[in-house]
């Protein structure tokens, strides 16, 4: 992935040599911005992209073993609905919190973390407009979070995963002494959106060792679609590993 100031480096380079050289100079112009622009929207929009903020997205482990993850709760009324399909299948989890949903939530927070799944940072607000905020206020509303989440289950996360998966300068400078592990994913479920059964073809096609795959547990879709996915996931041999066993990292301080 070219990085996004080499991008702007070759955009100028590029620029100069239509001003210089090249007839239609405006319709160049255009053409080259454009494609800087739709460069720097890739790279932001993308979690994976690693243009600005390492992210963990998928192992490159050859066994077959992945992980599941939960983003947007906890939700008093389909956690623990999530909590007990999990416990039937045996299966260990890490959910990405929103802190203004902990502070409604707090004992399910602690029975998450008591039945030994992982608990990560995904924001405070999860406000639409996070993304434009500016780095200051970022890592204000992130740490709350963190603190909340120290406050309710005495544990100091690592795991973090940026609201609607945008990674951009801002965050950057607002994680950097945050010391955090920051996790993507590498089959986003659409749980949120798709029918149970177009979610769950998707999957399947997808599936493959070392993923990391992205649910939500505040959507009622997600209990046909989470049973339907471990019975799978069993049934092919896969194993569900935690989330800082797959990639060998700190999960807490
Ligand atoms: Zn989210």
């Amino acid at each position: 992935m070219i990085k996004p100031r080499t991008t702007f480096v070759l955009y100028i380079i590029v620029l100069v040599l239509v001003y210089l050289f090249l007839p239609w100079k405006g319709i160049f112009f255009i053409i080259i911005t454009g494609l800087f622009l739709a460069h720097l929207v890739y790279c932001s929009a993308n979690i994976c992209s690693q243009a600005y903020i390492k992210t963990y997205c998928k192992s490159d482990t050859q066994e077959k073993k992945i992980t599941i993850t939960f983003d947007d709760g906890p939700d008093s009324e389909i956690t623990p609905k999530v909590l007990e399909i999990l416990d039937e299948f045996n299966a260990m989890a890490t959910f990405f919190c929103i802190g203004n949903q902990i502070a409604k939530n707090k004992e399910l927070l602690q029975q998450i973390d008591s039945k030994g799944h992982l608990i990560g940072n995904h924001s405070f607000s999860h406000e639409f407009w996070f993304d434009l905020y500016p780095a200051n206020k970022m890592q204000k509303d992130i740490k709350n979070t963190n603190r909340l989440i120290f406050e309710t289950i005495g544990k100091k996360t690592k795991l973090f995963r940026p609201p609607y998966g945008v990674t951009n300068p801002s965050l950057k400078k607002a994680i950097k002494d945050l010391n955090f592990n920051t996790i993507g994913w590498s089959i986003r479920s659409l749980d949120t959106v798709s029918k149970t059964e177009k979610t769950i073809k998707r999957i399947k096609k997808k599936l493959s060792p070392g993923d990391i795959i992205l649910f939500h547990d505040n959507r009622e879709q997600i209990i046909p679609i989470l049973k339907e996915f471990l019975s799978y996931a069993k049934s092919e041999g896969f194993e569900i590993v935690p989330l800082d066993e797959l990639f060998n990292i700190q999960a807490y301080e």
